[in-house]
């Protein structure tokens, strides 16, 4: 049985290419100096997996930013506002990637989206009228000739067309309709050249399979691929699909002269369905994603065989793979040094799912596969016992009730109460949470971290901070404070390390964007709250004023989204174990007199299914729920806030009134105030607070177009439900324009207030 990788990590597994990257970009190393520590990975790279006998090992999933980026530079989708910088093609794709201002000129950078259902974000490629879509680049056929000199026959990757021309933007009157002969034209060149070069096989990554597919969809792809492959040399073409099963296109793939099909049997729930419906093409390689390229799971070889087996009978050539790219995933266990050897035997990274082939082969290749000692040793792992249970966890989640997920009284007569009780004036004011992180305040977390001071230091530090942040709130004057969360790193880490349950890597870094990583914590087991997490800070705070100051929790949603989730319980329950944990939490800030408490739940809608007929019966059924449950048991006087970071949810906008929370903050100044109108079109009960500025940027908004901001939102929205604040987070801002930009806001909001 053969093996295949779909891609591998390439930040290098101590983070070398990003240290690299940013050398470059600040001026501190050649280009021929970041070209080489790309070589170096690759070749690195290609060697361990060679080392550990996969068969396709693919080339050009490196990328120095982006692959879809890398797809439209090789097709030549490049906007003119970046080639008139007039720059080298590694420059130029630097602009796109991250933006220019120099000598050349002055450009924003591509806009930049999540890639389907992970948190890695893409560029999106944008296509002119006038765009000459043809292929340019070669960077495709450099590194497949480079990874030849290493004596490595690659199968080069890219995306497909139909996803390349499904995810770019169209400037101009053209739809992507428009390209199909020149697109096909431009891959069908690819494949020439690459066949003459020399490879045996290619992958065409088409993940924009995965979701819901219309009749136009299907025509535009089987348009675009009947004539890629028509006239194709011997080069065998791989179609490679991921994130999810094929419903909507089964029958098609069968259908087109593909030479493999590459097919997710981890993340697609029918995919088997469909295989044993529908069979599979005799003339056909089926690639079958066994390997979970998302998690950090060991596989589960006696699940793994009994699928491999039902698949033969329905493939005559079956190769197994990785279910998507291990992009998704850290490099390797060898960093861990310190996690425990116990521990470790539960996981695989990239480097251990490596190994994972090659034993899968091993045994596949023994006469009776269960008898050999891999297998044995496995299906023991899986025996055991990895933890032991919470038992306390476990009874309260099965205990629980309907009950425990409605707040009583409902929401029309906790608004009178609230109103009654906070007094607040119409059009409220108040902040997301976080206030500037300058470089003190990660100083002093840095030096508590590796001992140099103690726990009191650092404690007293953030004391004095938030006493600096309350005094300057109440000068401005902010009707609902916050105490800043200097004591926060990360919104899921600092709850993650104060909740049992939870395991920390050291150097587990998967790619988020370009140069970015971040380091998911593990669900390992049953999570619980052990101690207090928040309330000395807000009770410090509380104290020093006679405002409102909100708590700050993040949400269940969003701690299990940004974390490695556990594959033994499904994400319902983890989700259920994390919002008990909350809850308690919430139980604790109402018991020490905080009276408003904010629930984040900024990545609720980042894990919606792809395909929306899966989005209540997969997703939102639990995730609102989760949601309630933290908040139920609490008085009607308390009153919860939540916050999410998208403005597109007009979609789900009956679900995030579900949530029952008694106001919400969201993103809203970038978007045309879209969401305005569907709140108002849907009758939303919740009281809102859309962002009245775009925190990304440093710019301090007047108060004349705050009001303006704010008279647009009253056109839409009642007074009385109407909040003043901005659109997220302060922490990554400066500190002066973000005090200036908050007294433009007070002051608008009180101009406007007079107006009323
Ligand atoms: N309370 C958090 C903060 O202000 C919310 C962050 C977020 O929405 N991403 O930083
Ligand atoms: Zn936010």
């Amino acid at each position: 049985m053969k093996t295949s990788l779909i891609g591998y990590p390439r930040v290098g597994s101590l983070r070398e290419l990003k240290f690299a990257s940013e050398k470059y970009f600040k001026n501190e190393i050649t280009i021929d100096e970041l070209h080489r520590t790309g070589a170096e990975l690759r070749a690195s790279h290609w060697k361990s997996q060679q080392e550990h006998g996969i068969d396709f090992i693919p080339s050009n999933d490196f990328s120095f930013y982006d692959n879809l980026l890398d797809t439209a530079s090789l097709f030549n989708i490049i906007p003119e506002r970046y080639r008139a910088l007039g720059l080298p093609p590694l420059e130029t794709y630097f602009a796109m990637a991250r933006g220019y201002q120099g000598a050349q000129g002055d450009v924003k950078a591509l806009a930049m989206k999540k890639w389907f259902n992970t948190n890695y974000h893409y560029m999106v490629p944008e296509i002119d009228d006038s765009t000459a879509i043809r292929a340019a680049g070669t960077k495709l056929f450099d590194e497949f000739l480079e990874a030849k000199q290493h004596q490595i026959t690659t199968k080069p990757v890219l995306i497909g067309a139909f996803t390349l021309l499904k995810l770019a933007k169209y400037n101009g009157g053209k739809q992507a309709g428009d390209f199909v002969q020149e697109t096909a034209a431009a891959y069908a060149d690819v494949l020439s050249r690459l066949n003459e070069l020399g490879a045996e096989w290619i992958q065409l990554d088409e993940p924009q399979l995965v979701a819901d597919l219309s009749k136009e969809d299907l025509l535009l792809f089987t348009k675009l691929y009947s004539r890629i492959l028509s006239g194709k040399a011997s080069v065998k073409v791989l179609l490679q699909t991921y994130f999810g099963d094929v419903r909507d296109c089964y029958r098609e793939l069968q259908a087109l002269p593909f030479d493999g099909i590459g097919i997710d049997f981890i993340e697609g729930k029918q995919s088997l369905e469909l295989v044993r419906q529908l069979g599979f093409a005799e003339d056909k390689i089926l690639f079958a994603g066994v390997v979970n390229g998302k998690n950090i799971w060991r596989n589960n070889y006696k699940n793994t065989l009994a699928l491999v087996q039902e698949l033969t009978g329905h493939a005559k050539q079956l190769v197994l793979s990785t279910s998507c790219s291990l992009l998704h995933v850290p490099y390797s266990l060898q960093r861990e040094t310190a996690l425990s050897d116990e521990k470790k035997r539960y996981f695989a990274f990239a480097e251990e799912k490596l190994r994972e082939f090659a034993e899968l082969k091993a045994i596949l290749g023994q006469a009776d596969p269960y008898s050999s000692a891999l297998y044995i040793q496995n299906e023991k792992l899986f025996g055991d016992t990895r933890f032991e249970g919470n038992v306390t966890v476990q009874a309260r989640t099965a205990s629980l009730t309907d009950a425990d997920f409605k707040r009583l009284p409902v929401f029309a007569e906790r608004e009178a109460i609230q109103k009654a009780k906070f007094k607040l004036p119409p059009l409220p004011t108040t902040t997301i949470g976080s206030f500037p992180q300058t470089a003190d305040v990660r100083a002093n977390r840095f030096s508590f971290r590796k001992g140099d001071i103690s726990e009191e230091q650092y404690k007293q530090f953030n004391f004095d901070k938030i006493a600096e942040c309350i005094a300057l709130q109440e000068e401005i004057g902010l009707d609902v404070l916050v105490h800043g969360e200097y004591e926060r790193n990360d919104m899921v880490e600092y709850f993650g390390e104060s909740l049992d349950g939870f395991i920390f890597t050291k150097n587990a870094w998967v790619q988020s964007y370009g140069t970015r990583c971040v380091k998911p914590p593990i669900v390992w087991g049953d999570i619980s709250r052990s101690k207090p997490m928040t309330a000395e800070y807000s009770v410090y705070a509380k104290s020093l004023t006679g405002k409102p100051v909100k708590g700050m929790l993040t949400g269940p949603v969003t701690i299990l989204n940004w974390s490695f989730p556990r594959e033994d319980i499904s994400l319902k329950d983890s989700a259920l174990q994390i919002a008990l944990a909350i809850r308690d939490e919430v139980l604790d800030l109402e018991a020490n007199q905080i009276e408003i408490i904010q629930i984040d739940e900024a990545a609720l809608r980042e894990k919606l299914p792809l395909r929306q007929s899966d989005w209540q019966s997969e997703y939102l059924s639990w995730a609102i729920p989760a949601f309630r449950l933290v908040h139920s048991g609490v008085k009607a006087d308390t009153q919860i806030h939540t916050h999410m970071c998208y403005s597109q949810f007009s979609d789900i906008i009956r679900d995030i009134d579900a949530m029952d929370a008694d106001v919400i903050t969201f993103e809203a100044s970038r978007s045309d105030l879209a969401i305005i109108d569907a709140i108002n079109a849907c009758g939303f009960q919740t009281e809102v607070g859309p962002g009245v500025y775009d925190i990304h940027s440093p710019r301090i908004p007047s108060v004349e177009e705050l009001k303006q901001g704010l008279r647009r939102m009253l056109d839409k929205i009642n007074t009385t439900k109407l909040w003043v604040n901005p659109d997220c987070g302060l922490k990554t801002r400066g500190v002066s324009e973000t005090w200036e930009s908050l007294r433009h806001l007070v002051q608008a909001a009180k101009e406007v207030r007079e107006t009323l």
